[in-house]
């Protein structure tokens, strides 16, 4: 059996989001698929660990804000690596309330989605949620962020809970053997972000050929904005 089979599966990256009487929360999944198109429904795979997923299990609805390519990577480490149990994750970004009363995110969501949970399937790690679609909306016709382009040109990687985190461990252990010593690549320890010097972070000024040494000091990970020390050679 190749794992490696499944990194040619295609993914867009989704906020999804739900509320618990007055709380919210969301974070960010890669795994959200369309089941039908008549009496439409929806599916996302949850891992259990996650507080969104306690939100949907009590009460029942979830929205999904679809991601455009412009999200920034911060974006995605605010969501997608921080727990809605310690911050309030959209204190610094625009939302509204869905007709079901989740959230929604405004800022470089181009879709969106309301739900209804209908079943739901037990999956060990995992739960999957069914929902009825019941309110929807196209936005812009920006393009979305697919799970490849935030992985290969925004040097992104899954957040621990995300089904595909496995298969990036094993992925990254093939990426070690193939190092070479001109162009370093480094890891942030505590989010697993990669820096590639072939890309350079240029949302946050540091050109494409900017080797890990040369980044300026005050330069810190564009997802979860720890400093240089924090990073591990690959
Ligand atoms: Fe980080």
């Amino acid at each position: 059996m190749n794992l490696t089979s499944l990194f040619n599966l295609t993914y867009g990256l989704c906020l999804i989001s739900s509320k618990n009487g007055d709380k919210i929360n969301a974070c960010v999944v890669n795994s959200v698929f369309q089941v039908t198109s008549e009496n439409p429904t929806i599916a996302i795979s949850m891992s259990k660990k996650n507080y969104t997923y306690e939100m949907i299990k009590k009460s029942g609805i979830f929205n999904i804000s679809i991601l455009g390519k412009q999200t920034p990577t911060s974006l995605i480490g605010n969501f997608g690596f921080k727990s809605g149990k310690d911050i309030n994750k959209f204190e610094n970004y625009n939302y509204e309330k869905g007709k079901n009363g989740a959230p929604i995110l405004k800022d470089y969501t181009i879709s969106y989605i309301e739900a209804e949970v209908i079943n739901s399937i037990e999956v060990g790690t995992h739960t999957v949620f069914i929902g009825k679609i019941v309110d929807c909306e196209y936005l812009s016709e920006a393009e979305p962020m697919t799970y490849a382009y935030y992985h290969n040109i925004k040097g992104g990687k899954s957040a621990k809970n995300a089904p595909t985190f496995a298969q990036q461990e094993a992925e990254e252990i093939s990426r070690k053997t193939e190092k070479s010593s001109n162009n370093k690549k480094y890891k942030c320890d505590v989010c697993g972000y990669i820096y590639d010097p072939q890309i350079g972070d240029p949302e946050n000024g540091i050109d494409s050929e900017t080797s890990f040494e040369k980044i300026p000091e005050e330069w810190v990970c564009p997802i979860c904005r720890v400093h240089k020390n924090r990073f591990t050679i690959l």
